[in-house]
């Protein structure tokens, strides 16, 4: 698949009066076209500092950043201007203007970028269907809800057509069910308009709802990366065990060690099962770590063929539960007494 952004070694230092940060050290990350990566890490991580380097709105000092091929740092403030229009960035706090009206507020970078106010108009029109608001055109961002707002603001930042969609915890100041309906609608954003899609989070469940791929910071440091399923099953450092099984009972350390338990399971990906990340949901529900120790499997059109064979782990309550999640998402489950691999 074509990459889209390509980040190499890029590392950014603010130098200030009484200290000097270091907050992003050697990072080296591929994204590709279509994608919906997730780069999640606690508070103070480096992810807003990285997702502004994208854009350039962050000069990193060192390394470099390709977009489309075009690296950032060698580009003349025009030029940077105009690939800055094909990324477009939504916000934790919206970010609207908040004496426009809705369809106002959406027109705005348009207006910006030349266009005629009639043509404007009828875009923002087109645009709030697809974000279900159309009856809040004449609406001011204060009589909006949140989740409202982050639609208006989602529309805005389409506006322009852009390739790429850089959303900077664009849901965590939302309830659990206005974030999944966002998330949704980034979801079929990505998939109607073939939109590569960043999503900058703490939240594991934000990345487990919609992202393909995912990175995982910590200290400014790049720990892991990698699908979301390789990582969710198997988290191989600290950073993403701590993330991966947050809420856990045991502060985030139940995953450090693999799964022991002897039971071996196989289950079967047919036509008619869904491709959520299964295991990934099965092991954040479960809050147990499942060992992979064969996958043969492929994501036809969203839909998962193949087979997997699974460890399941010692503690027979967590197997159990774990074998009728699966059930309950119709995938056969056939037990293997002495599987060795
Ligand atoms: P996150 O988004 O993961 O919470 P940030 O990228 O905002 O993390 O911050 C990473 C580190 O860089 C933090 O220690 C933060 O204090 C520091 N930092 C971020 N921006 C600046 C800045 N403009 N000047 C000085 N330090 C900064």
């Amino acid at each position: 698949m074509e990459t889209i952004i390509q980040v190499k070694d890029v590392g950014k230092t603010f130098i200030g009066k009484e200290n000097t940060v270091e907050a992003l050290k050697g990072i080296n990350l591929d994204i590709h076209k279509g994608e919906i990566y997730g780069i999640i890490g606690m508070s103070g991580a480096g992810k807003s500092t990285l997702v502004r380097c994208l854009n350039f709105l962050e000069k990193p000092t060192t390394g470099t950043v390709v977009v489309e091929g075009k690296d950032l740092a060698a580009l003349s403030g025009k030029e940077l201007r105009q690939i800055r229009m094909q990324i477009a960035m939504i916000f934790q706090h919206f970010n609207l203007l908040m004496q426009r009206t809705v369809l106002d507020n959406i027109c705005f970078p348009l207006e910006i970028a030349g266009q005629k106010k009639k043509k404007a108009r009828q875009r923002a029109k087109e645009l709030l269907e697809i974000v279900g608001l159309s009856e809040k055109a004449g609406a001011y961002p204060a009589q909006l809800s949140g989740g409202q707002k982050q639609r208006v603001a989602i529309a805005r930042a389409l506006a322009t057509n852009p390739k790429i969609l850089l959303c900077d915890e664009a849901t965590s100041a939302l309830d659990p069910t206005t974030t999944k309906s966002i998330l949704a609608l980034l979801k079929d954003i990505n998939e109607k308009y073939g939109i590569t899609i960043i999503i900058i989070t703490h939240e594991m469940a934000v990345v487990q709802e919609i992202c393909t791929h995912v990175a995982i910071i910590d200290g400014g440091c790049l720990a892991e990366t990698g699908t979301v399923e390789e990582v969710f099953t198997r988290p191989r450092t600290r950073a993403a065990r701590k993330l991966v099984f947050q809420g856990g009972t045991e502060s985030g350390e139940i995953g450090r060690n693999l799964a022991t338990g002897k039971r071996c399971i196989r289950i079967v990906f047919r036509e008619n099962s869904s491709f959520e990340p299964v295991i990934g949901n099965m092991v954040l529900a479960c809050k147990e770590p499942a060992n992979i120790l064969l996958a043969d499997t492929k994501d036809i059109g969203g839909v998962a063929h193949g087979q997997m064979i699974l460890q399941l782990p010692e503690d027979e309550a967590v197997a159990e539960k774990m074998i009728a999640y699966l059930k309950e998402r119709k995938l056969e489950v056939e037990e293997l007494e002495h599987y060795v691999g």
